[in-house]
This record gives structure tokens, sequence and C-alpha cells, in this order.
């Protein structure tokens, strides 16, 4: 494996890391406050739906933020232990391709298709 490539990874993770941290605080932010209930008496209902699909909005995206975050997190990780680029599954190494692709990958190809294959039939 190329250490020089390892390093642009490390560099790209870190990078994403930042942005992703960002991210998660202008959407924290940005969160509206909880007493703007009273409003209008009219089209409360609507309101009330509205806000909840907004809140919905929100959560997916934060929790969207959080697993990525999570992802990037745990490649960091393995740079400290030393077994970046190792995949989770078959402890084979993952093709430079893929993570030139997806520096957070965890998994090797075949080991993601294989869990893709299993998370379709579950
Ligand atoms: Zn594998």
């Amino acid at each position: 494996m190329n250490t020089a490539n390892f390093k642009i990874m490390r560099l790209r993770l870190e990078k994403d890391h930042k942005r992703l941290t960002e991210q998660l605080e202008q959407l924290k932010a940005s969160r509206p406050t909880e007493n703007r209930r009273e409003g209008s008496p009219f089209g409360k209902r609507e309101e009330e739906a509205a806000e909840t699909a907004e809140l919905e909005n929100r959560m997916a995206l934060e929790n969207r933020i959080l697993g990525q975050m999570a992802e990037v997190d745990n490649a960091l990780s393995k740079f400290e232990e030393g077994n970046y680029g190792i995949c989770e599954g078959c402890g084979q190494p993952i093709d430079i391709d893929r993570l030139e692709a997806l520096p957070q990958a965890a998994l090797c190809m075949s080991c993601k298709a294989a869990q893709a294959k299993n998370a379709k039939t579950k």
C-alpha cells in the first residue's frame, strides 16, 4: 500500500470531519425555538403539520450528518491503530480506487456487496 496516498486520505477525512461539524453546528444554531406556538388561531393544524414536517426533515438531516461523522471518525481512528484501508469484514486490504472514491470506506467491495444483499433480504 502506498503511504503517500494514505496521507491524502487522512487529510481528506479530516477536512470532511470539519465540514460535517460545521454543518451540524449550523443546523443546531438554526433550530426554531420551541415556544413559537402562539400564533394566529387560524390554520393552527396546518402550522403544526408544517412544523412537524420541518422537524422531521431536520432530524433526518442531523442523523445523516451524524452517520457520516461516525464513519469518518471510525476511519480516522484507524490511522491511529495502523489498520486504515483494511476491510472490517474479511481483513483484506481495500482496493485503493475504492478508498480514493470513498476514504471512509470500512468494507471492501465484495463485503459491501454481501452486506447490501443481506440488508435487502432482511
Ligand atoms: Zn472484505
